[in-house]
């Protein structure tokens, strides 16, 4: 029986408020519909039938109900209970590699079933391959494939809010072990059911496992390791010990270590919209479940590492299980498709440093003056400020005559008049560093005869094309693309 149906069952039993938490979690789905008849009585306390325990602070008189017994057993009790035996009891070397051995099996029985198999349906696998996964993944004691990949699935869809199951938003070890220790809020066992689908519900196998949940994890979990130490080298009880207890706390903290530092530490080269990280140690601390960025962006990819040196052996053991047509159908994202999303990303990231470094007043919010204007403004102004056009856009370049690497001089017979050959070429072909640090300094646009020729220039620094504009709208300014730069300098009328 699984975590969620005992769950369930245990409310129902010990709870005399069951009738309202039930209407409540429904009232969380379908707020119109409220069926529960009972009238509620006036000396009871409304507040009861609305919060659930998951949101009441913890008491001296309410802390045993926060806890989901179950998990608190599986996952915390008897593991503590073998790790004070295993420092009491001598280890046979024979029970160290038989426990070494069976935690690769039932990690890859975990990861290849009930995470790449039932959670993403990443592949097609055979009958006895599916009833291997589902046989010895119990001996990791996680919880039925059921209510595991139910979870599962609903961590991937509700990623990082309150309904994902085991959240990193609140804290590195409620997304760890919290999670399977504490009853969950009614909004999580809503995602769980919401995201159980077909392929779950009506298949005799997870069915099976389901029903049958308990006595397998015994069988799996602790007779068969020590049986095989005690039959073969005399050794059940440590077989039972490390083989058994230790060997199932480690695959569960490796299933753990991808929920919580898999989104708290290494890089997103692919999104960074949700907590999912990349990061090469964690794929040796979860038996190669350590790119969870990637996996976060192709769920449905039966590989967790795509690189030849990512350290992932449940993907070597699907390609050759494929070999001998164990399993087919293995999904792999493309190379396009992969790189596209990375090429993405890594424009999402330019985009950001882009916006914050000064590009200049766009062309379109400049005022806009007359040839005329320009050069009696320059005159006028001409102790205070040094006005300059090129390409029919006024800069203001007062701060920047005393630094001009041409000198002082060359830049002061421009004042005034129209620079764009000189700027262009005539004079000195400027870098594309000169172009972008002109446009800091631009001030107005010049009207009359200039104005088709600042349009066009607009349009070639401005244009109202995506292609043109970066991810949050704002245009992209190219080096060599530069309004101010002209391929065959134009003579701006009046200006010169
Ligand atoms: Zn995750
Ligand atoms: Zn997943």
């Amino acid at each position: 029986m699984s975590h969620l149906r005992k769950h369930h069952q245990k409310e129902r039993a010990g709870s005399p408020l069951k009738n309202e938490i039930t209407s409540s979690s429904s009232l969380q789905s379908n707020p119109p519909t409220i069926k529960s008849t009972r009238k509620i009585s006036k000396k009871e306390p409304q507040h009861i039938f609305r919060r659930h325990i998951s949101e009441s602070s913890w008491t001296l008189w309410n802390w045993y109900r926060h806890l989901y017994w179950v998990g608190v057993l599986t996952t915390v009790l008897i593991p503590l209970t073998g790790l004070y035996f295993a420092f009491k009891i001598e280890i046979h070397p024979y029970t160290i590699y038989w426990s070494f051995f069976y935690y690769c099996l039932s990690s890859t029985c975990v990861i290849a079933g009930y995470h790449r198999l039932w959670a993403h349906r990443s592949f097609i696998a055979s009958y006895p391959i599916q009833f291997f996964y589902a046989f010895f993944g119990a001996s990791a004691g996680i919880g039925s494939i059921k209510w595991w990949a139910s979870s599962h699935r609903a961590h991937h869809r509700y990623s990082d809010t309150e309904k994902d199951p085991h959240t990193i938003r609140k804290g590195f070890v409620y997304s760890h072990i919290g999670w399977m220790t504490l009853r969950p809020h009614p909004k999580v066992k809503n995602s769980m059911k919401e995201c159980l689908g077909d392929d779950l519900i009506d298949n005799t196998l997870i069915d099976w496992q389901e029903k049958n949940y308990n006595e397998l994890l015994i069988l799996t979990g602790l007779m068969i390791p020590s049986f095989i130490s005690g039959i073969f080298w005399n050794d059940y009880v440590g077989g039972l010990i490390f083989a058994g207890i230790i060997r199932g706390a480690l695959v569960q903290h490796t299933t753990f270590t991808v929920n919580s530092l898999g989104h708290l530490i290494g890089t997103q080269p692919f999104d960074d919209k949700k907590s999912s990280r990349n990061n090469w140690f964690l794929s040796w601390l979860t038996f190669g479940e350590g790119n969870n960025n990637f996996h976060y962006e192709f769920s449905a990819d039966f590989r967790n590492g795509i690189h030849w040196y990512d350290f992932d052996p449940v993907k070597f053991h699907l390609i050759i299980l494929e070999k001998f047509k164990l399993v087919k159908n293995l999904y792999r994202a493309s190379n396009s498709s992969i790189n596209q999303c990375l090429l993405q990303h890594q424009q999402k990231l330019i985009d950001k440093r882009r916006a914050k470094l000064n590009w200049g007043v766009p062309i379109d919010q400049l005022p806009i003056i007359s040839p005329e204007e320009f050069r009696k403004w320059a005159k006028d102004e001409s102790h205070n400020r040094a006005l300059i056009a090129v390409a029919g856009i006024v800069h203001d370049v007062t701060p920047f005559v005393d630094d001009h690497p041409g000198g002082i001089a060359l830049i002061k017979t421009s004042i005034g008049k129209d620079a764009t050959s000189a700027f262009n070429g005539a004079v000195y072909d400027h870098s594309t560093a000169a172009h972008n640090l002109l446009a800091t300094m631009r001030i107005a646009v010049l009207s009359g005869g200039t104005e088709e020729i600042v349009w066009k220039q607009q349009q070639q620094e401005n244009k109202d094309v995506p292609l043109k504009q970066d991810s949050t709208g704002q245009k992209i300014v190219r080096g060599g693309e530069q309004a101010t730069i002209i391929k065959k300098p134009l003579r701006t009328a009046g200006a010169a």
